[in-house]
């Protein structure tokens, strides 16, 4: 689904970051902006400012920055697509599609309804699970008997569903709802003949409610609680739930993430909560699946670090290689991804009860890196010390090295793995067929400069050239660049000192050539239609616009130097304009004399342009 970005800007102009962020972090008023502890990074004194002018975000500390949009991305998870909709809602916007049909996007907002009436029907189902719970000895003594402690079990929302067929009816009158079905609440078993029948999905089970990044209710795991089977029990897959994509307990333990730097992923519900009561709230655990890419980008929003730990059977180790196969494609330089394999006899529970946390924590620092999984899962099954084992293993090695993202842990493993076969890197490449490509990025950034630099240089004098007039092309090509940028920079952050130019300023900078000229028409087009909008509304708005490139390059960086007093910024442009100003009325006195020889009223336009120099320049002192 694409959004228009004219939306998107609307949106990021009618939305106050302060308030957004407020909801989630506590704020101070420090000066013009606003401060609180940073939800990125673990601090005890703020570096982290809100600055409701620019309406950006910025944390002194880890760096990270952006809009309302991107905060919502970074610190709830949600997708950009996703955020949109969130914010769009708050304003009570209907989020319009670029390319869907009316018949695509009424079957969108009906799915939207589905989705939200099943998350209600599972909420109200949790609820009676929760109440459940406190009536049932047996359950209770199970959890207590796991561990678990009452604040655990409120945080977690577990409950209990109990025996019987039809216990859900309580909470729903309607037990015939079609929604109970859809929601994988209940199930209707169609035999040949018969009446259809109705029947609880869950009975006599500990219930642990799964929910998604927003910490809406989307499914339950269900565990038995003596040795009936199956053990573990899931809801299916609904509109709203699907195991591929979501991590039991991630919304739970989102905080915990960026407190300890890494994401423990496990096997288990249990495990789970378990791990949050011993002082490990950074455990998520997959539903009963192997770990898919999905689940791994889902993490990697969160943390840079992600330890998955197994049992130490074979089952475990099975998983293991799934997990690294999901890891590899995303194992980029920045991040982290370690493989925990725990004693046979074990899982992260019974280690920590057994061995206490301190031992569990030095386990955790102890586990096996990404690069040596690799190579480990290579070697299996091969003889190094026979050529055709170096064989074996470069060909089991290279589907492995081949998916990951380029870098320099790329290009060590691929020494390690050459080393190993005893063939120099190239010689490896060479029987992998493989092409080798010096460093890439390199080359499209030096790519990327090239392409800038023409904004500089004779790229866009042609443009001009093909303008609207010469006189216009060549003052706009002596103005000094650096000037109409910084101009150009103080406008986009401060839109509104536009209520400020004169017609004369006004007409000066819209004439001049690209990329700045085209920009200022664009800003002032902007101005009228729209208002004044802080520039992670320009920036949206800009998008697909001959000057996107050249204002988001003369933007970076930039949010964080810039004063947050109008009156000052004003004050620089009203500098800088002047300065352009006196170059504009040189061209046009050279001009003038020019034109003295033929035309006699020259001469007296050339006094008069000299005159209001003059004065500019007294007026202007550098
Ligand atoms: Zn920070």
């Amino acid at each position: 689904m694409s959004i228009p970005h004219t939306f998107v800007q609307e949106l990021l102009a009618r939305a106050d970051v302060v308030e957004i962020v407020g909801r989630h972090v506590p704020l101070k008023k420090g000066g013009a902006n606003f401060m609180g502890l940073c939800p990125f990074h673990s601090e005890k004194s703020p570096s982290f400012s809100v600055s409701p002018s620019k309406q950006f975000y910025h944390c002194f500390g880890c760096g990270k920055s952006g809009d309302a949009i991107n905060f919502l991305m970074e610190h709830l998870g949600m997708s950009f697509v996703e955020a949109v909709q969130d914010l769009a809602q708050q304003f009570g916007m209907q989020v319009p599609e670029d390319d869907a049909s009316p018949q695509d996007r009424a079957r969108a907002a009906q799915q939207k309804e589905i989705k939200g009436t099943l998350c209600s029907v599972l909420e109200n189902a949790c609820k009676a699970y929760q109440k459940h719970l406190k009536n049932s000895p047996k359950a209770i003594a199970y959890f207590k008997q796991r561990g678990v402690s009452g604040q655990s079990a409120k945080q977690f929302g577990l409950g209990y569903a109990p025996e019987g067929w039809r216990t859900l009816a309580s909470a729903f009158p309607q037990y015939d709802d079609p929604l109970l079905v859809e929601s994988g609440l209940v199930i209707v078993s169609e035999e040949e003949g018969a009446e259809s029948k109705r029947y609880d999905r869950f009975r006599d089970r500990v219930m642990f409610p799964i929910r998604n990044i927003k910490g809406e209710c989307i499914g339950f795991g269900g565990r038995v609680l003596g040795d009936d089977k199956p053990k573990y029990l899931n809801s299916p897959e609904t509109p709203v739930f699907s195991k591929g994509h979501e991590l039991y307990g991630l919304f739970e333990a989102r905080a915990a993430l960026r407190e300890h730097g890494y994401a423990l992923v496990t096997e288990g519900y249990m495990d789970v909560v378990a791990l949050a009561q011993l002082g490990f709230p950074n455990a998520v655990a997959t539903l009963g699946t192997a770990c898919t890419a999905d689940h791994v980008h889902k993490l990697f929003r969160f943390t840079d670090a992600v330890i998955f730990s197994f049992d130490g059977d074979s089952a475990g180790r099975r998983a293991a290689r799934k997990a690294l196969d999901a890891a590899l494609p995303l194992a980029t330089d920045v991040r982290s991804v370690k493989f925990l394999f725990l004693p046979p006899e074990h899982d992260p529970d019974s280690f920590i009860r057994a061995h206490g946390k301190e031992a569990f924590a030095r386990f955790v620092s102890e586990a096996v890196p990404l690069s040596q999984f690799l190579l480990d899962s290579a070697r299996d099954n091969c003889d190094l010390q026979t050529p055709e084992g170096r064989a074996h293993f470069a060909s089991n090695a290279k589907p492995l090295w081949e998916v990951m993202p380029p870098g320099a842990l790329k290009q060590q493993l691929l020494s390690e793995i050459a080393d190993k076969v005893q063939l120099s890197n190239r010689e490896l490449l060479d029987v992998w067929r493989i092409s080798p490509v010096k460093n890439p990025r390199k080359r499209s950034e030096s790519y990327q400069q090239k392409s800038d630099n023409r904004f500089a240089d004779k790229g866009y004098s042609q443009k001009i050239r093909q303008g609207s007039g010469v006189a216009r092309a060549t003052s706009s090509t002596r103005q000094p660049a650096s000037r109409a940028d910084h101009a150009a920079r103080i406008l986009l952050d401060n839109m509104a000192i536009l209520e400020s130019l004169t017609n004369e300023d006004h007409a000066l900078l819209c004439a001049l050539g690209a990329p700045q000229g085209p920009l200022f028409s664009w800003m002032e087009a902007q101005y009228h239609e729209h208002g004044v909008q802080p520039w992670v509304a320009l920036r949206a708005g800009l998008q697909g616009h001959e000057s996107e490139v050249y204002a988001t390059r003369i933007m970076t960086g930039h949010e964080l130097v810039s004063a947050d007093d109008p009156g000052e910024a004003l004050g620089e442009l009203r500098h800088l304009l002047n300065r352009m100003l006196v170059e504009q009325l040189k061209t046009d006195e050279t001009q003038a004399i020019a034109a003295a020889k033929t035309d006699p009223t020259a001469l007296q336009r050339y006094r008069e342009l000299q005159a209001r120099r003059l004065m500019l320049e007294a007026t202007t002192k550098t």
